[in-house]
């Protein structure tokens, strides 16, 4: 057992930290660099077409064809800036949600604990360091209390690394032993320690492979991308072809070489990898002001297939705030009033109230001998069992309490949530903890985990006497290799014990021993024990639990519990939030026991996952993964980082959570509540769905084009679109409104349906079925329309072209979830403004140069009138699908 923290240390002052964060530097390892613009640029137009665009133009202008080339310059000019301003809007949502979530330590400064961003740490500076924090700079250990840290990201090596200050070893060690890494974690314990170096000049600065990784393509972009390039491969064949008919037919080559590449160009959705980035950039902004911080980006595609979401208990499904209600001792039970952390409350025994120390100065050593409690328990007074209890698990305890904050009428735990409890209770038996712990103070301990499931410490009497307190979940204590008891004892706990999880209590066995010297190695404190008796708690499922699970049920997500706490607790919570039927069978609970010796063959048939220890929560991600399901997990604890790693969705709590939970996870909920993920599942599907939607728009429309190129000339229209007029319709089409596709509000019956398959392609589902529908309805309209205009002697050419705008713009519209919703503005007004820009191409005088329209009567609009009706109504009509 190591020496326990205790030393009061300052810390360095605000005002000096500032000044060393001015002369240092911040604590990272490598800023990002920012992209020149010219670089964003020079990418955009290396884009292979807009270099055959670049060609064009000088095609264009070597036959003379002036007015095609100022177009198509004009097309590369949008598009470049279009690409640029998309791509650092992007980037900038994504560089604002890593500061959301960028990590945090805590030093003491000015004497306080403060939690700063690890960027801010500086050298001098006193970190106060805990289980699951990541070390956030070099540091050299002031004191440590049985501190294991796991350092394999900097060294390879596994297994964890027990450190204490330089020079306390017994042999006094290696220097190594009393230093700390940056990037390294804390597996158990605590320590303070003083900075030694910061930023480049720390360990974690040294090694460059621990740079951070250039953000990959989500799955979604790769695949966008695949499938951007079968798509580019045909709309060149069919364009090639258009060229090819076109001088079968005498049509002048270069003209023909124009309109086959303005053709492509507007045929390929080549903004779609754009405007998926954008897409995704600003559902993940969305989903921050949410209060859901997504920390990588293909999380946001992902969130909207999640079918199964396994959550934690504690402080998740239930308030985290304990009471404890009950105080079992082997001759008595008492009960315990009030609510909250505040002294408010009584402990009862037999009616009668406990209020203060019974038998004399309980703080002589005399009360917490143990020899009271002897082995057949004859004899001792329960008021004295009950207060023995207690003090027990005062001293085995590190929670604090804090008087209610002005303007406040609640207490608040510091801590340990369970351990705080303790204390309440304690209060209200007329106990003073921080009494207790001034007369018999710590001189050793072994700290609280979840793998172990109990703690215990030493404490020594005014006396000099050692005392041994343990507590921990009752098969943890109630175990003949830790308590000396006889075996019927333990058996009436343990069913005792078993019949208040039953009734929903978190239940702690509490035990204590004499020693006379420090033990050493430290868990041999633990055998040889008298118990003294069982702490149950209360932890109320939270208000909105309920209403929660019963969301993630219609929107076709099952939920299920992961919890270290007892079968029967945690099934009577499961069962109270609407997780379980009150009727389900055995088979729904399944124990980390029951997993590990394979008693359970198909973790996925249970709802409720008790006692398990958080390398178990890998093996039933992975189980439920094996099945073809998308899990998203919460967790917050320290061992925790590999199942939220392995899991499709690590959820973390920003506010509960561990350091090493927030940054393995893809999600963090800022305010620690559950209902914050089937936002973020809402936001998820809503991304999709536009995406989905500008495919159906943007492809439709490419494809309608080039069935009117192929098929005009069959209806004696020889060439029924110029070059500029075509690129002319894919600014409209593809610029403004299909950005404003993206920012579109979610369908009202998102989350009433079942998670979209994980393996669904980009295209099914009905997308492609929609696709072909609407570029022949719209190809099949603007056709007709350009042939009553032939036949009736009006300009055809132009008619065609403004029906094939109007056409799409009816199909944006259409394709709409609620027409006349106000959510987002930005779509109608797109639309409005690429109806303003058809019409000056068709009024405007220089345009109509350019584009060679002429100016449509009233009588010639009809037409196109007609037309956008006629897309608009085919939209409306299929937009169900899929
Ligand atoms: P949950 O899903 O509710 O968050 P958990 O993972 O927090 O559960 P653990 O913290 O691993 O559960 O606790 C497991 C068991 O260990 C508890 O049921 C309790 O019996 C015991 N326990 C919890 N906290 C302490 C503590 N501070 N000291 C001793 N024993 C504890």
């Amino acid at each position: 057992m190591t020496a326990a923290p205790g030393t009061r240390t300052r810390g360095l002052t605000g005002a000096e930290a500032a000044a060393r964060l001015a002369g240092h530097g911040r604590n990272e390892v490598a800023a990002d660099r920012r992209v020149p613009l010219r670089s964003r640029v020079a990418a955009q137009l290396r884009d292979p077409l807009i270099t055959v665009l670049i060609a064009a133009v000088a095609l264009t202008l070597a036959i003379g064809d002036h007015p095609d080339a100022v177009v198509i310059a004009l097309v590369i000019v949008v598009n470049t800036t279009v690409g640029v301003v998309q791509e650092v809007r992007a980037e900038s949502a994504v560089a604002a949600l890593s500061r959301l979530s960028a990590p945090a330590a805590r030093v003491v400064r000015d004497g306080e604990p403060h939690k700063v961003p690890s960027a801010e740490v500086v050298p001098g500076d006193v970190l106060a360091l805990a289980e699951g924090d990541i070390v956030p700079a070099d540091a050299r250990i002031l004191e440590a209390a049985a501190l294991l840290l796991d350092e394999s990201m900097l060294t390879g090596e596994s297994l964890p690394v027990a450190k204490q200050p330089a020079g306390a070893q017994p042999d006094g060690g290696t220097p190594a032993d009393g230093e700390l890494w940056a990037g390294t974690v804390v597996l158990r314990g605590r320590a303070l320690a003083v900075v030694t170096a910061t930023g480049a000049d720390s360990a974690l600065g040294r090694i460059a492979t621990l740079l951070r990784p250039r953000p990959e393509p989500t799955p979604l972009q790769r695949r966008l991308a695949g499938l951007g390039r079968v798509l580019a491969a045909v709309a060149v064949g069919l364009c090639v072809l258009v060229f090819v008919l076109g001088l079968l037919r005498d049509q002048p080559p270069g003209e023909m070489a124009v309109t086959a590449i303005s053709l492509a160009v507007a045929a390929v959705p080549e903004s779609l990898p754009a405007v998926v980035t954008l897409a995704l950039a600003l559902g993940a902004r969305r989903m921050a002001a949410r209060r859901a911080v997504v920390r990588r980006l293909p999380a946001v595609e992902t969130l909207g297939s999640v079918t199964v979401l396994a959550t934690d208990k504690t402080g998740t499904l239930t308030e985290g705030r304990m009471v404890v209600e009950r105080l079992w001792t082997p001759h008595s039970t008492a009960r315990v009033t009030g609510l909250g952390y505040g002294p408010a409350g009584e402990v009862r025994l037999d009616g009668e109230q406990l209020d203060g120390p019974t038998g004399g100065d309980r703080l002589d050593g005399d009360r917490l001998d143990g020899d009271r409690l002897d082995g057949d328990r004859l004899g001792a007074a329960p008021a004295e069992e009950t207060e023995a209890l207690l003090t027990a698990a005062v001293l085995c305890n590190d929670a604090a309490l804090r008087p209610p904050p002005d303007g406040d009428t609640e207490w608040r735990a510091l801590g340990d949530p369970t351990e705080a409890a303790l204390l309440t209770a304690a209060g209200k038996a007329g106990l003073d903890h921080e009494q207790l712990r001034t007369a018999l103070p710590r001189v050793a301990e072994v700290p609280f985990d979840s793998g172990r499931k109990r703690m215990s410490t030493v404490h020594r009497r005014p006396d000099g006497t050692l005392l041994v307190c343990l507590k921990g979940a009752p098969e943890a204590v109630l175990d003949p290799r830790v308590l000396a008891e006889p075996a019927q004892l333990l058996e009436r706990t343990r069913r005792a014990a078993a019949e208040l999880a039953a009734e929903g209590f978190r239940v702690l066995a509490v035990a204590q021993r004499d020693v006379d010297h420090l033990p050493d190695p430290p868990e041999d404190a633990e055998h040889g024990l008298r118990l003294l008796g069982l702490t149950a708690m209360a932890d109320p499922p939270k208000p909105a639990a309920a209403t929660t699970l019963a969301a993630c049920r219609r929107a076709g997500i099952l939920p299920v519990l992961i919890t270290g706490d007892h079968p029967a607790t945690a099934r009577a919570l499961a069962v109270r939030v609407g997780l379980l039927e009150a009727s389900a069978g055995p088979g729904a609970v399944a124990t980390g026991r029951e997993l590990a010796t394979g008693a359970v063959t198909d973790p996925t048939r249970a709802r409720v996952f008790a006692r398990t220890d958080p390398r178990q929560k890998l093996d039933i991600v992975q189980a439920w993964r094996g099945r073809g399901a998308v899990t998203a997990m919460t967790g917050d604890g320290v061992n925790d980082g590999p199942a939220l790693r392995r899991a499709d969705i690590g959820v973390a709590m920003g506010r509960r959570g561990t350091e090493v939970a927030r940054q393995a996870a893809d999600l963090v909920l800022a305010d620690d509540e559950l209902v914050t993920v089937v936002g973020a599942v809402e936001e998820g599907r809503r991304v999709y769905d536009n995406i989905r939607r500008f495919l159906v728009f943007g492809l439709s429309g490419g494809g309608a084009e080039i069935l009117v190129m192929l098929a005009g000339p069959l209806f004696g229209l020889a060439l029924p679109l110029r070059a500029g007029q075509i690129l002319w319709i894919n600014l409209l089409t593809h610029g403004l409104t299909g950005v404003a596709m993206g920012a579109e509000p979610v369908s009202p019956g998102a989350m009433t349906r079942p998670p979209r398959p994980p393996d669904q392609h980009i295209l099914g589902s009905g997308v492609w079925q929609r696709v072909l529908w609407l570029g022949l309805v719209v190809a099949a309209a603007s056709l007709g329309a350009a042939l009553w205009a032939r036949d009736g002697d009006r300009p055809w050419q132009s008619v065609l072209f403004l029906a094939l705008l109007t056409a799409q713009l009816g199909v944006v519209l259409g394709l709409r979830e609620r027409l006349l919703t106000r959510a987002n503005l930005f779509l109608p007004l797109a639309v409005l403004a690429s109806a303003g820009l058809a019409a000056a191409a068709l009024y405007l005088p220089f345009l109509r140069d350019v584009l060679d329209t002429v100016p449509l009567t009233w009588s010639d609009l009809a037409a196109p009138a007609l037309v956008g009706v006629v897309g608009f109504a085919a939209a409306r009509l299929r937009r169900h699908e899929g």
